[in-house]
């Protein structure tokens, strides 16, 4: 699922734009007050947009595959993966 940005928490920023690898975003500083998510499709869940949003307003479901990888089955919350 793309991300979805919760419009009461957003601070319009941008930064999540401006990470985002394959502009799923659309943001223009000077008329949106927070970025529309244009392309949701483009979206490959890499959770920069997550990781680097401050007012912590975005939610990005993560698919059936990804959350096998990177979430733990019993609390539901993500595993602690090892550092390279
Ligand atoms: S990074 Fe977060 S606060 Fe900033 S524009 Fe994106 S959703 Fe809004
Ligand atoms: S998860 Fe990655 S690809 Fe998807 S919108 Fe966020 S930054 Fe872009």
């Amino acid at each position: 699922m793309p991300p979805v940005i919760d419009r009461e928490k957003c601070l319009g920023c941008g930064v999540c734009a401006d990470v985002c690898p394959l502009q799923v975003f659309s943001y223009h500083r000077d008329k949106d007050k927070v970025p529309e998510v244009k392309r949701p499709y483009e979206c490959w869940h890499c959770n920069a947009c997550v990781l680097d949003c401050r007012a912590h307003a975005i939610e990005l479901r993560l698919p059936l595959t990804h959350m096998l990888l990177y979430v733990d089955a019993d609390t539901l919350k993500p595993k602690d993966l090892p550092v390279r």
